[in-house]
Parts: C-alpha cells; sequence; structure tokens
C-alpha cells in the first residue's frame, strides 16, 4: 500500500483544526490502532463498519465500541455531518448554555475514540453488499464488514448564491427548529414553495414579528391545507413570482434582494434572517445499487428496527428520515442500529459456531 492509500485516522475534522479535541496522553484514546493491516495492503476487517460520522454514526460506533465490537467507521472527508455547519445548538438535550456544532461533533467524535473506535477521514466510493464480509472502499483501501450501519446523513439544498454562503450561520440557516429562537420579535424570510417551505414559515411565526414567505412561481407545491394556513396566518406575508438574487448583509443578513420572475424588476426586503427550505438530499448515491430507496431517495429501514433490505446491513439517522431530521433523533437511530448490529452478529455468529461444530461432528463419524 503506498502512504496515500492509507487510512488517514486524525483529529482534523473536515479541515477544521480541532485538535484541541485530541485525547490526552494515557487515556488509551492517543494509541487507537492503525492495525497491521493498513501497512501491509491487506483489506481491513471489522465486525462493524460504521459509514458516516454525525450523531447518528458516532453514536453507533460508541454503542458498538463499549460492546466490544471494534467499530471502524468511515466518516467522510467532511466529517461530522450537518451539525458542522452549525453555529449555535440549543436543543441537544445535556447543555442547557447551548453548545457550537463543531465543538458538540467534537465530543461525540472524542467519545467514539475512547471506547477504542477507529475513525477514518475518507469517502466511501463504492460498496458491494452481494455476499458477507461486505465490501466497502474509501481512498483506494478495502474494508470488509461482518455488519455495516449507513449512517451518511442528508444535505440541505441550498440556492448557490455567494451571499448565501458567507452569511450561513450569520442570519443564513437551513433549520427553522434549529435556530428560529435567535429571531425573536425579527422580520425574516423563508424561501421555497414545498411542504418544508410552509411548515418553516409557520413555525417560525412563533418567534418572528413578520415572516415573508418568498416562492419562484405562482403556486405552491406544499399540501393545500398548509398553503391555506399560511395564506391566511396574519403574521405571514406572501412573495410569490420572485427568486433570491443576493442575501443582503456584511457580518449580518440585513434583507433580500429579489429578482421579479414573471415581469422585468427587482425589490428588497429589509430582514434580520433568511431560512432556506427548498428540500434535502440524502446521501445515499453510493448504495443505491443494493439498498432500498423510498420514492424521495431516503433508504428504508424496516420500521420496528434499523434493518434494511439487506440482511446484515442497518440504516440510521438522516439519510432514512425525510421527517425529524434532527442531531438527537439521528443520535437514537445510531444507537438503535448498533444494537440491531450486535444482536445480529450475536444471532449468526452462535449460528456459525454451531454449524462448523455440526460439520466437524459429520465428518468425524464418517
Ligand atoms: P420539495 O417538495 O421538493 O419543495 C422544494 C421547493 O423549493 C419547491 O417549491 C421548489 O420550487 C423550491 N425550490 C427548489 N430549488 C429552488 C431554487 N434554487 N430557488 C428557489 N426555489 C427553489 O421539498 P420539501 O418542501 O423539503 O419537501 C420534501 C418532501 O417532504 C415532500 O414530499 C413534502 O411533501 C415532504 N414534507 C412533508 C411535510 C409534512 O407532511 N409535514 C413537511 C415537510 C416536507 P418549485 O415548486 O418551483 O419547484
Amino acid at each position: 500500500m503506498t502512504d496515500d492509500a492509507k487510512p488517514k485516522i486524525s483529529p482534523l475534522l473536515g479541515g477544521l483544526n480541532l485538535s484541541f479535541l485530541a485525547p490526552a496522553e494515557g487515556d488509551g484514546a492517543a494509541s487507537v490502532p492503525a492495525g497491521p493491516d493498513q501497512s501491509t495492503g491487506e483489506p481491513v476487517s471489522a465486525r462493524v463498519v460504521i459509514v458516516g460520522s454525525g450523531p447518528a454514526g458516532l453514536t453507533a460506533a460508541v454503542y458498538a465500541a463499549r460492546a466490544n465490537l471494534e467499530p471502524v467507521v468511515i466518516g467522510g472527508l467532511v466529517g461530522g455531518g450537518q451539525l458542522m455547519i452549525t453555529s449555535e445548538v440549543e436543543n441537544y438535550p445535556g447543555f442547557p448554555e447551548g453548545i457550537q456544532g463543531p465543538e458538540l461533533m467534537g465530543r461525540f467524535r472524542e467519545q467514539a475514540l475512547r471506547f477504542g473506535t477507529r475513525i477514518v477521514d475518507a469517502d466511501v466510493t463504492r460498496v458491494d453488499f452481494g455476499s458477507r464480509p461486505f465490501r466497502l472502499w474509501a481512498d483506494r483501501v478495502e474494508y470488509r464488514a461482518e455488519t455495516v450501519i449507513v449512517a451518511t446523513g442528508a444535505e440541505a439544498l441550498w440556492l448557490g448564491l455567494d451571499s448565501e454562503t458567507r452569511l450561513r450561520g450569520r442570519g443564513v440557516s437551513a433549520c427553522a427548529t434549529c435556530d428560529g429562537f435567535f429571531f425573536r420579535d425579527k422580520e425574516i424570510a423563508v424561501v421555497g414553495g414545498g411542504d418544508s417551505a410552509l411548515e418553516e414559515a409557520l413555525y417560525l411565526t412563533r418567534f418572528a414579528s413578520k415572516v415573508h414567505l418568498i416562492h419562484r412561481r405562482d403556486a405552491f407545491r406544499g399540501s393545500k391545507i398548509m398553503q391555506d394556513r399560511v395564506a391566511t396566518h396574519p403574521k405571514v406575508e406572501l412573495h410569490l413570482n420572485r427568486a433570491p438574487e443576493e442575501v443582503l448583509g456584511v457580518d449580518a443578513v440585513t434583507g433580500v434582494r429579489l429578482r421579479k420572475t414573471d415581469e422585468p424588476g427587482e425589490e428588497t426586503l429589509t430582514v434580520e434572517g433568511v431560512f432556506i427550505a427548498i428540500g434535502h438530499r440524502p446521501n445515499a448515491a453510493v448504495f443505491a445499487e443494493w439498498l432500498e430507496t423510498d420514492d424521495k431517495g431516503y433508504l428504508r429501514a424496516d420500521g420496528a428496527s434499523t434493518a434494511s433490505n439487506i440482511d446484515g446491513v442497518f440504516v440510521a439517522g438522516d439519510v432514512d428520515d425525510s421527517r425529524y431530521r434532527q442531531a438527537v433523533t439521528a443520535a437514537g437511530e445510531g444507537c438503535r442500529a448498533a444494537i440491531d448490529a450486535e444482536r445480529w452478529l450475536e444471532a449468526h455468529e452462535v449460528h456459525e459456531v454451531h454449524q462448523a461444530h455440526e460439520a466437524g461432528a459429520a465428518s468425524a463419524t464418517s
């Protein structure tokens, strides 16, 4: 294996220097073994491989590691999930003062490392779930896994404006549940015309003095009942046939410049927050050949458990959840997936030992 092909295990997360989270000497985690297989070019074998290092993946890692399953997390080049681009998190239980998203994810990671998880900062580019051990490839290294937990999350879609990127976390957000609280008695805008935008606009009326709902067409895509609710809500003002061209402000949002889509012209709204609600994309493409998805592209779990359609592969977090999409629900699913994987391994390993025993007995009598 060349140096390039070695799995990279480091405390650097998504280009952010989280070295302050590196474990203290002597607490065991500093010596997370690279494993002899990583220097010889042999495939890396594990009983549990977890794909994704957001709240679901790292919670699964904590549970699997504490069950002595020595999980390998292939966490992505930009690890940590959506919380890495979230500033203040005030709704994650246990942090009454709130906590910065990257710091919270650093703590998840530290906790997973503490119990012996191996974390690889690479993207999975190919999988073969056709037989066991399951095979996954990341950064030109092959991983072989008895069980796999897929926890690759979902990404919010953005408009793609430079000003939107620059002001993200400074008044631009894609999560009303996370950030609505910061806009008490302020005027804000919501962009989008689907159920998410309608729901977020209504939710934000609890805090904001006024919610401007901006949609690029003259008809909403969202459900009729939600349309009726926004249309009759005294705090919601509709701006149809309008598309954002620029989010205004230097260090904080001061407004949004809109292009008229039905006639020439522009207009400017004065707002202190802009919520983008134009949909999410689950990070499921690499598994498309193997795992079933719903009509929106989210992976399917069987409901009662986190089992996917492939025996031994489990799914957790936002990649199979278009409904709740919260850090705490993702963490809960990660816990469920690790317990499911542990029980699955136990059942199959007992079964395989029994089969080997029977085969041995049969050859002894023949
Ligand atoms: P969605 O239904 O795909 O709607 C996305 C909206 O964003 C559309 O109105 C679209 O405009 C607009 N949009 C997309 N790209 C844009 C751009 N670049 N600039 C401006 N506008 C843009 O997504 P969603 O609202 O997140 O809903 C996803 C699914 O979840 C839907 O099936 C929805 O029913 C469901 N959902 C259900 C609930 C609920 O039942 N409580 C809540 C939330 C979501 P166009 O209309 O012009 O294409």
